[in-house]
């Protein structure tokens, strides 16, 4: 049997070959396997080197000081560390600002957060999926505490203008936390440019093993944080937890990939993605789920309104794509965040997440094409 094409790098990418290389220097007797917190021979020394040349490469792709970098077990935990642990520092007094199309790892601690007292807002979107500044200044309040808004949602690709957000933050005195787990390695994330406060990140979204990720937390910031795992004190006491080296030297070779190859990356990807909307683009009853602009380069969501969405989905075997979300898709709800931008359910059910990535080559998308033609006409001709 012929594997199909994978189309899926939203939810996940494969490690990079010179990733786990790297990684697997970090594991046995002949590697570099100690705990880096040992003080007193050169195992743990060798062990510390490695994990702090992985913070300073995270460090450079994001702009920052590598002070900042608190290692976390991936996206879902950092931005748990963001909201809990500023909120639990004030007694869970006060205001969220958030979405409604934010990723669960978002939704349900900002849910949680509500149940403890915070007053939460959940700002809507526009039709093409992003959240206009102007929500973001009119929903501050005297007690607004933190905004956090992702940078490139998951399902859309629709990417947030997250700098005129950071600037509507600053003038308030709003602390501005960002998921950007989609945005890193895929389009250009500079925490200096940004000015943003807290910043979430997840390795195996860009070619790093999975269980593995990081908050960024500016210095003046640091102290207004409390952390929600208690232990050794290590991350300067916002995470403890012995320090997976071989899983840190993964995410430190991942970072210094993306740093290498992002600029030339973007473009080859973008003109995958713009070629295999060409080339469906004419079907009957068939558009973007997102504008053309403000849209990650990876990213392609289409609505098949022709179609019965699961149909679809099952005929479509040789390319590996997504309905709506990967964490929603278990349950055949349809996707919550296409719902949000107005579509029915109908065509929100309708709708497939195409995503590209450092391994998709233009055959793939030749493929795809043609797959996508062929299976989609088949199902517009029997249900006339
Ligand atoms: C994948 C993803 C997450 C979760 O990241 P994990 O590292 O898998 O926990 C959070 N937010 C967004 C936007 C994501 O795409």
């Amino acid at each position: 049997m012929q594997l199909p094409v994978y189309m899926d790098y939203a939810a996940t990418t494969p490690v990079d070959p010179r990733v786990a290389a790297a990684m697997s220097r970090c594991l046995t007797a002949d590697g570099i396997f100690a705990n880096p917190a040992s003080r007193s021979h050169i195992y743990g020394w060798q062990a510390e080197e490695q994990v702090e040349k992985a913070r300073r490469n995270v460090a450079d792709l994001l702009g920052c000081d590598s002070r900042e970098v608190v290692w976390t077990s991936g996206a879902t935990e950092s931005n748990n560390l963001a909201l809990k642990g500023i909120f639990e520092a004030c007694g869970y007094e006060g205001h969220l600002i958030t979405s409604v199309i934010e990723h669960k790892a978002v939704i349900d601690p900002a849910i949680w957060l509500e149940s403890k007292g915070v007053e939460v807002t959940w700002l809507e979107p526009d039709a093409n999926g992003i959240i206009s500044p102007e929500l973001v200044r009119n929903s501050i309040r005297e007690n607004t505490r933190l905004v956090s808004l992702m940078y490139v949602n998951n399902e859309t690709g629709a990417v947030n203008p997250i700098t005129e957000i950071a600037h509507i933050c600053r003038d308030n005195n709003v602390l501005f936390h960002v998921d950007a787990a989609q945005a890193v390695g895929k389009i250009p994330v500079d925490t200096n440019e940004l000015q943003v406060d807290l910043l979430s990140l997840s390795a195996h979204k860009f070619y790093g093993p999975k269980g593995i990720g990081a908050l960024f937390v500016r210095r003046p910031i640091q102290s207004q944080l409390k952390p929600l795992i208690h232990g050794g004190g290590h991350e300067r006491g916002m995470r403890s937890g012995t320090l997976p080296t071989h899983q840190l030297v993964g995410i430190g070779e991942a970072a210094l990939i993306v740093c290498e190859q992002l600029e030339t990356e973007m473009i080859r990807i973008a003109q995958l993605r713009d070629n295999l909307w060409e080339g469906i683009s004419d079907l009957p009853n068939v558009r973007r789920n997102s504008s053309l602009d403000n849209v990650s380069p990876s990213h392609l969501n289409v609505c098949f309104s022709g179609a019965e969405g699961e149909t679809l989905m099952l005929s479509l075997r040789e390319i590996a794509v997504s309905s709506g979300s990967a964490c929603t898709s278990a349950t055949m709800e349809p996707s919550y965040v296409l719902k949000a931008m107005g579509l029915s359910d109908e065509d929100a059910h309708s709708s497939i997440r195409i995503s590209l990535g450092r391994f998709t080559e233009r055959e793939d998308i030749e493929k795809a094409i043609a797959h996508i033609r062929t299976v989609y006409t088949q199902l517009i001709s029997s249900t006339d």
